[in-house]
């Protein structure tokens, strides 16, 4: 198990202005940049890895590190593979213990900001990861991302019980409803593999600021019928 925090913060501030519409010179933008400067002052995000060594593939399981996973589709993919790494990433709670609620447009800034900071976190992991280990092409697959046949939430139970105590190890907690908090938070596995899978592709979830490929209608209605 190895823990990576301290990461270099490069704030693009255009890609930031982009996504939130904001215009250079406007008063939006010198509210902003103060949250910035803030986040870019106190943030700490973080990622926690560990080794996961599949010790058994079902028909729609596989064991690793003595612990079960349920997915036919997770099962799928990791049919060449023998080891996968498994982590947790986040933006970490000092950015979480700020709020701006009664704000609806400064929390909604908050927010992206938070998303920024653990898209560092995971791209600063998989990073790691594919240098240490020699990994050409990395796959991911989350607890509850996409649709719920494809990896129920409830396995955030199983993902974090190989961590251990988590709160304490990078400041991240799972709810009674297998939430984290942080928010911004992602946890999962990562294994190398040849074949593009994103899930973002058999989900329908309409307007999500995350999504990273196109929604395939045909991929969806097969995995639907395989129920997972
Ligand atoms: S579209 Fe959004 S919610 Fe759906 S899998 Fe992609 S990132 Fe996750």
């Amino acid at each position: 198990m190895e823990i990576l925090e301290n990461f270099e913060i490069e704030i693009k501030k255009d890609v930031l202005f982009e996504r939130l519409k904001i215009v250079k010179g406007s008063e939006d933008e010198k509210e902003f940049l103060k949250l910035l400067e803030k986040s870019a002052e106190i943030g700490r995000p973080k990622a926690i890895y560990l080794e996961g060594f599949i010790e058994q593939k079902g028909e729609d399981f596989v064991i690793i590190n003595e612990v079960k996973f349920t997915s036919s589709i997770l099962r799928k993919n990791l049919e060449k593979v023998e080891k996968v790494f498994v982590f947790i990433t986040t933006c970490g709670k000092e950015l979480d213990i700020i709020s701006f609620k009664e704000d609806f447009l400064k929390d909604y800034w908050w927010e992206t900001i938070k998303g920024y900071f653990l898209e560092i976190a995971r791209k600063n992991l998989f990073e790691y990861l594919k240098e240490k280990y020699f990994l050409k092409r990395v796959i991911s697959m989350s607890p509850g991302a996409s649709e719920r046949f494809v990896w129920p939430i409830e396995q955030q139970k199983e993902l974090f019980s190989l961590f251990g105590d988590v709160e304490s190890l990078i400041g991240v907690r799972l709810t009674s409803s297998f939430l984290m908090i942080p928010n911004k938070s992602v946890s999962g596995f990562v294994f190398s593999g040849e074949k593009d899978y994103r899930s973002c592709k058999i989900c329908r979830r309409k307007n999500c600021p995350g999504r990273s490929a196109e929604f395939d209608e045909k991929l969806w209605q097969l995995y639907q019928k395989r129920g997972g």
